[in-house]
């Protein structure tokens, strides 16, 4: 007997009925960068382990426990991308973006990360995320918080997340705050837990990240690496929230966010939602001005962020969604074979003479009565009718599926007009329109 196989643990099937909200997400996303001069770009999936190792640091989760490490047919140790800051740095470096230039980047597509799957966690799990190169100032990372806040209302969910900042300094302050923050964890030693011990003597500032309840009063007790910021960090930090203040976009200074990653520097913040539980991060980033350099390259200033595609399409999911902008317009009703003959080579010149429109053409036959009911199920909004009698005269029958109307007979020559006019009465989308049947 065959067993199914079924899906690696982790890693899902993104169905039908959801990706209309995926897309929805993609294409808003794509124009919001077109609109801040942000350009596309795209990276392996799979890299050497060694630039994960280098880029994350050794000691943080992703590299100690979640990677999906190999040794290829040559013995080449690589790694399945568990995020795409390093991978895109690497690009940046090898293709000669970066020295002397200001980039601003984006890329999408699947990360993996061996965690323990959950709601909101999994194994492989898709980002968005965004890098910019050789821009110091906070002016930058005013343009990608603004960029973010402004994506939440195009989504329609600016009421569901808010915004956490906090500064991590120069990487001299911050390891002089870590010796502070060492000497205070070890008098309360007996007090932490078994992963903040750990964390104690290899990613200290990690103890801070910590989501075990039993920690957090230690925690808000603990010095605040916001009294220790060097001079520079602070003035950036007092810049950023004036500019943040000026836009209109609220934030809560939250002197306990780290991050994960061992690359920040100086600004770090975090878009979180208190709708989806326990995994709340919806977006996520922050100054790295040293990783370039880090990877071999000249130093360059960068910032970045990313965000959580499977958690937006969670958030998603409670609003309600342009459906129709992924629907087809019409269903192609064939009825009888010189109809179906003859229907296949009309929608083609209709999509030709239409550009932009969606026809979903009947296939196989069948009764009126079967070929209607697929026509409601498609979500069209119109359904053409192509009969024997049509097909004679030829004509095409129209009909409304979503309102009243009675069904319009058009010669097959001025269908192509009546419906670019449809589309552009009932504002649906259009490609540049050219031709005619
Ligand atoms: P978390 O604290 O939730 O583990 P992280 O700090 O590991 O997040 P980042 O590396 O900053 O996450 O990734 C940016 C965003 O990608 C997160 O805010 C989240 O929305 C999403 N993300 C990270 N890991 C996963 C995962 N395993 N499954 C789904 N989404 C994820
Ligand atoms: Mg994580």
């Amino acid at each position: 007997m065959s067993k199914h196989i079924q899906a690696v643990r982790g890693m899902n099937d993104i169905l039908p009925d959801v990706t209309p909200r995926w897309r929805f997400l993609e294409d808003t996303v794509r124009k919001l960068f077109d609109a801040y001069g942000y350009q596309e770009i795209r990276m392996p999936i799979v890299e050497a382990t060694e630039l994960f190792k280098r880029s994350i640091g050794e000691v943080t989760d992703i590299v100690e426990k979640e990677m999906y490490t190999f040794a290829d047919r040559n013995g080449d140790m690589l790694t399945l991308r568990p995020e795409g800051t390093a991978g895109c740095v690497r690009a940046g470096i090898q293709n000669g973006l970066l020295y002397n230039q200001t980039q601003r980047l984006w890329y999408s597509g699947p990360m993996f990360r061996h965690e323990r799957p959950q709601k909101g966690r999994y194994r492989q799990f898709h980002q968005i995320g965004v890098e910019t190169f050789g821009l110091t100032g906070p002016d930058i990372d005013a343009e990608l918080i603004l960029m973010t806040a402004r994506l939440w209302k195009q989504l329609g969910l600016a009421d569901a997340v808010q915004l956490q900042l906090n500064s991590l300094g120069s990487s001299e302050a911050r390891a002089a705050y870590r010796a502070i923050l060492v000497d205070y964890l070890r008098v309360h030693h007996a007090q932490l837990d078994e992963d903040s011990q750990r964390r104690l003597e290899s990613n200290p500032l990690r103890v801070l990240d910590s989501k075990n309840p039993a920690m957090q009063e230690l925690i808000a007790a603990a010095p605040k690496l916001s009294d220790h910021l060097d001079e520079e960090s602070r003035q950036h930090f007092t810049e950023l929230c004036a500019l943040l203040d000026a836009a209109g976009v609220a934030y809560t200074i939250n002197p306990c966010l780290v991050r994960g990653l061992d690359y920040y520097s100086k600004t770090v913040f975090e878009w979180v939602t208190d709708k989806l539980g326990a995994q709340g991060t919806v977006c996520a980033g922050g100054r790295f001005d040293g990783l370039v350099e880090q990877l071999g390259g000249k130093p360059t200033a960068a910032m970045g962020f990313a965000m959580g595609i499977e958690r937006l399409v969670a958030l998603l999911e409670e609003q309600t969604m342009p459906l129709r902008d992924y629907q087809p317009h019409a269903y192609f009703v064939l009825l009888g074979e010189q109809a179906q003959r003859e229907g296949l080579l009309l929608a083609e010149r209709l999509r030709d003479a239409v550009p932009g429109l969606r026809i979903e053409s009947h296939c196989g036959g069948g009764s009126f009565k079967s070929q209607f009911k697929k026509a409601d199920r498609s979500g069209a909004a119109l359904a053409l009718i192509l009969g024997e009698a049509e097909c004679e005269q030829h004509t095409l029958g129209i009909k409304p599926l979503r309102a009243e109307g009675e069904q319009l007979q058009l010669a097959q020559h001025a269908a192509a007009a009546w419906l670019r006019d449809y589309l552009e009465q009932n504002q649906y989308e259009q490609e540049q329109s050219s031709g005619s049947v």
